[in-house]
């Protein structure tokens, strides 16, 4: 009788959350917006009626989406996440009470926003400042985020988001290298200056107060002297005495 085996198989379907349809930070933002003013016009809550979004709509908006993604990352335990000293501020979001809180600065600077890594949104705003600042390096946009933003393994986050650039990996690629080859027997070998010549014509040149001229170009394959001679003309007979005139030169 054959032996039955019962395998116990847990499966997590995890979903999406909704700010991963959008891939641009200020649109997350934007849609959070307009999400928060439908939220408070079915609670009869005071909302702004412009037909655009204004700036501290959206300042207000961002603050809130931190604060609500920081509950689900961060479990603060007596003013303190993973070490680092937090103060929750009025508008609840975490801050980070950085030393140099003595000096007299912008507040995001001294208590910056603290933010969770490897997180949808914190990546898409890593993206939005490498853009914003030209496709800046690492460093540029680990200083840049810093005035305002703490992110944790900031650097590590950062050349993440950098390194899937696909314009920066453009600039970055090595270029295709091939072996030397050798150089053909005609361009080594002892022979008279101009023995082996190249022929090329560059022009039309403007002349003042009127016409045109080209140059015949004359290069030596061995020795790579090189020689020019004037051509008023496209014509065969000029050509072919542009051609002689360096013969009887030579
Ligand atoms: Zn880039």
């Amino acid at each position: 009788m054959k032996k039955k085996i019962t395998v116990d198989l847990s499966v997590k379907i995890v979903k999406p959350e909704w700010f991963e349809r959008l891939s641009n930070f200020s649109k997350i933002v934007r849609v959070f917006c307009w999400m928060m003013r439908f939220v408070n016009k079915l609670r009869k809550k005071p909302s702004y009626d412009t037909k655009t979004l204004t700036v501290e709509e959206k300042a207000k908006a961002e603050i809130i989406l931190w604060s609500i993604e920081q509950k689900k990352h961060f479990h603060e335990k007596e003013n303190s996440v993973h070490g680092l000293q937090v103060v929750r501020g009025d508008d609840e979001v975490l801050r980070v009470k950085t030393r140099i809180i003595e000096r007299d600065d912008d507040l995001s600077f001294l208590y910056p926003i603290l933010l969770p890594s490897k997180h949808y949104i914190t990546e898409c705003l890593i993206r939005e400042y490498h853009l914003k600042y030209c496709h800046a390096g690492v460093q540029i946009l680990a200083a840049k985020l810093r005035l305002r933003y703490w992110i944790f393994s900031s650097k590590r986050n950062i050349r993440s988001c950098v390194s899937r650039c696909v314009v920066c990996k453009r600039f970055t690629a090595k270029a295709l290298t091939t072996p030397p080859i050798q150089l053909p027997l005609d361009r080594v070998r002892e022979s008279a200056i101009f023995e082996i010549t190249g022929i090329d014509l560059c022009g039309p040149l403007l002349l003042k107060p009127r016409g045109k001229a080209w140059i015949v170009l004359f290069t030596c394959a061995v020795y790579r002297e090189i020689h020019l001679e004037p051509l008023t003309s496209l014509s065969t007979e000029s050509s072919i005495n542009g051609v002689h005139g360096q013969c009887y030169k030579l």
